[in-house]
């Protein structure tokens, strides 16, 4: 008996990464799941790899008609949606003067705009049938990053649309949390260490060491995070941003 059988989950950007981490682990707990992704291709391939509970579906979440048809597409084959985790992200980091109307653009559209158009198509449903659960990605980012003025805005606006969802959706039998990585061993903070010119390993040493636990995160610790946050044993937790970062964000 896992802690979702007989549930839908949806998790956004979960191709790769810390979405698709979440995905299986989802998926280990009973419930089926689709695996929402740009690239449909690397969608699917990551459905398959979970087994025949799960689905791709290729979807850009910055566009409302394709978020509309990714959430149909999803009830349809999996017969319902009970969890939305918004989890898709990118990053298009610099500093304010060289930040371009379009690295700011682009940020709010796939981190605000995008967890705003899935979460709005999905709560049609979680209205209709009383129950829902949605898990938003913030980041320890939210607190200020250099570099990320338009990652650090759109992190900290997940944490004011959640706690004003958390007011809106309550009395409709829905949860609405997030989670707030920090450090977390992905493709994403790879991709970081090649644009600051360092090798991975040596970054992730450097990161492990500014926290006090002493070790960076994996898909797997925010993986356990969110599976917690869509069970019904936090069904009295609403509104809440939890930190996810060893420790980083106490100072
Ligand atoms: P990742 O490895 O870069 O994976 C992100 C996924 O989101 C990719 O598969 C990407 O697809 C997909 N995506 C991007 N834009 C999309 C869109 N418009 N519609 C649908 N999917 C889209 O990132 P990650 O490290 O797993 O991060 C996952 C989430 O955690 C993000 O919200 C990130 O900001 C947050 N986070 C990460 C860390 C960290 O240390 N890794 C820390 C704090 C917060 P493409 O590959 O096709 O672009």
């Amino acid at each position: 008996m896992g802690r979702f059988d007989g549930r839908v989950a949806v998790i956004t950007g979960a191709a790769r990464g810390i979405g698709f981490g979440t995905a299986k682990r989802f998926a280990e707990e009973g419930a089926k799941v689709a695996i929402v992704d740009l690239d449909e291709t690397a969608a699917s391939e990551a459905a398959a790899s979970i087994g025949e509970h799960a689905i791709g579906v290729g979807c850009d979440v910055s566009n409302a008609e394709s978020v509309d048809a990714a959430i149909a597409r999803v009830v349809a084959e999996l017969g319902g949606i009970h969890i939305l985790v918004n989890n898709a992200g990118i990053t298009r980091d610099n500093l304010l003067f060289k930040m371009t109307e379009l690295d700011w653009d682009l940020v709010m559209g796939v981190h605000l705009k995008g967890a705003f158009l899935m979460t709005k198509a999905a709560q049609k449903h979680f209205v209709e049938q009383k129950y829902g659960k949605v898990v938003n990605t913030s980041s320890i980012s939210a607190l200020g990053n250099r570099g990320q003025a338009n990652y650090s805005a759109a992190k900290m606006g997940i944490q004011g649309f959640t706690r004003t969802l958390g007011i809106e959706l309550g009395p409709f039998g829905i949860n609405v949390n997030a989670i707030a990585p920090g450090f977390i061993a992905t493709e994403m903070t790879d991709a970081t260490a090649a644009r600051l010119k360092m090798d991975v390993d040596e970054f992730r040493r450097l990161n492990a060491d500014a926290n006090p636990v002493k070790r960076v995160g994996y898909p797997e610790d925010i993986a356990a995070a969110v599976t917690f946050l869509a069970s019904d044993e936090a069904s009295y937790i609403t509104g809440q941003t939890l930190y996810v970062d060893g420790g980083s964000s106490l100072g």
